[in-house]
């Protein structure tokens, strides 16, 4: 139920009737999804964690909070697919290009490029919001390919995680659509 409206232009319009169809699944609404609750944060690697907002398997899709609380690492991979990221808090760029990314910065990868994912030393801690079209390819020092990381491998992750933090392993299954 919406907050009711005081003196808005808009306070006596009558919502649509039967808005969703259905067969839609529901939305997902996450109220404070860059949280600091640590608990939220699956380990993506020893320096940053991933909260999961939406998760789309049958696209390889999904959409996360990214945040390093200090210097933060996700070393080198390649993305087959495009990428789109919205800087809330921190710095961050990659290696391979030529920008750093603060508060309000908005990036979009294109498929085909290959990164290696750093978080500054800040006042803040770095938190982007990320949609990424799996999977992603772990790349070696020399660019060869050495492994993988699709949106199978991301629920793996955060279902052992929130299942270790007590916030239970079936959390994860709320963001499926
Ligand atoms: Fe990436």
């Amino acid at each position: 139920m919406p907050e009711q409206p005081t003196s808005e232009f808009w306070k006596d319009i009558r919502p649509i009737e039967n808005s969703v169809k259905p067969d839609a699944q529901p939305e997902v609404y996450l109220s404070q999804a860059a949280t600091d609750d640590d608990r939220y944060y699956a380990p993506f690697s020893e320096t940053v964690g991933s909260r999961p907002l939406w998760i789309n398997v049958k696209d390889n899709t999904w959409s996360d909070i990214l945040r390093a609380k200090e210097a933060g690492l996700v070393n080198r991979h390649y993305h087959p697919h495009e990428v789109f990221a919205y800087t809330i808090s921190g710095k961050w760029g990659y290696l391979e290009r030529p920008w750093t990314a603060s508060a309000g910065d908005f990036v979009y990868e294109a498929p085909g490029e290959g990164h290696t994912l750093v978080a500054y030393e800040s006042e803040e801690p770095m938190k982007a919001l990320f949609i990424v079209k799996g999977p992603l390819i772990w790349l070696d020092e020399h660019g060869k390919t050495v492994g993988y990381f699709d949106v199978h491998d991301y629920i793996e992750l955060c279902r052992k995680h929130y299942a270790e933090v007590g916030l239970g392993a079936d959390y994860v299954d709320s963001l499926f659509r």
